[in-house]
């Protein structure tokens, strides 16, 4: 593990980065030395919840040690997903690129921010008319959940699905505006402003297109269903039948995946192959509540 100086010596010296806060540190040795009663929630848990880039894989490459890993936590017993907020892309896409780094996933072992979207709108108006923003896998996967959806403004349209539009058009952006505007309710599939691409650059994301809608209609989306939102939990739920106390979310991000562990109740683990370091925990206001070094150690302690 290559830490940075700092974080190395503070988890050497088993410095409590968090002080008030029962935060379980890891050393050198990556051990865990548990101040808390952390260790034994992690013991309980029945279902992961994974984030993928930057915890299993980095880019197009697998993280070294990830080798074997999913079949060693379905060995041990526990179930899993692999959870984006990117609703560009169907359970397939994530199914090859999982496939051609090793990992053998299933489509149903993937969770998009847009299963949290079907869950609510089957919730609130099932086969409801949507006017979607979206790619043609978004649109695809909600046809396929029973949805009609609508492509002009004299069709109308019962919500407005905001999503990850890597297709979109003024005109498609003016219609979704003029609905919300008419009094047309809209969701989002998550609010990332900005999608991270090869060689540290992005592209606009939905977050972005949120802004804009927001300035031009002067309206709020109704719900957004990604991370750090809870409405990927509930469709855990819904799924698996298991209480909170027994899913987790592991991921690399303080902001994203440990917000959404801590604000939903469920059990946050703050890996370091990816985002955030041991410093920035120590800066930042989120606070995990198990930190390991490496996603492969929870298979230490199941
Ligand atoms: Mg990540």
């Amino acid at each position: 593990m290559n830490l940075p100086d700092g974080p190395r010596a503070a988890a050497r010296a088993g410095q409590d980065i968090s002080p008030g806060r029962k935060v379980c540190i890891v050393t050198e040795t990556r051990r865990l030395v548990p101040p808390c009663g952390a260790l034994g929630r992690l013991q309980a848990i029945r279902c992961f919840l994974f984030d993928m880039d930057g915890t299993i894989n980095l880019g197009q490459k697998l993280i070294p040690g990830m080798e074997g890993f999913f079949d060693k936590l379905t060995a041990a017993g526990r179930r899993f997903y692999l959870v984006t907020n990117n609703s560009s892309q169907d359970h397939a896409h994530y199914v090859r690129k999982m496939n051609r780094m090793g990992v053998p996933v299933r489509e149903q072992d993937v969770l998009i921010s847009t299963d949290a979207m079907v869950h609510y709108l089957n919730g609130i108006r099932p086969g409801a008319r949507l006017f979607v923003l979206g790619t043609p896998a978004l649109k695809g996967l909600l046809r396929q959940a029973g949805f009609r959806l609508t492509t002009t403004l004299e069709e109308g349209a019962d919500v407005v699905v905001v999503g990850f539009d890597q297709t979109l058009t003024y005109e498609t952006l003016t219609i979704a505006c003029r609905l919300i505007d008419r009094g047309v309710p809209y969701v989002a599939t998550h609010p990332d402003v900005r999608c991270p691409i090869e060689g540290g650059e992005f592209i606009p994301d939905t977050g972005a297109f949120l802004a804009c809608i927001r300035t031009a209609t002067g309206k709020e989306p109704q719900v957004i269903t990604g991370k750090p939102y809870g409405y990927m939990v509930e469709t855990v739920q819904e799924r698996t039948g298991f209480a909170k106390n027994e899913i987790a979310m592991v991921g690399d991000r303080l902001t994203t995946d440990i917000a959404f562990g801590t604000d939903n109740g469920i059990l946050s683990v703050l890996v370091l192959t990816g985002e955030a370091t041991l410093a920035d925990v120590g800066q930042s206001c989120v606070k995990p509540d198990i930190i390991l070094p490496h996603a492969n150690d929870l298979l230490n302690y199941l």
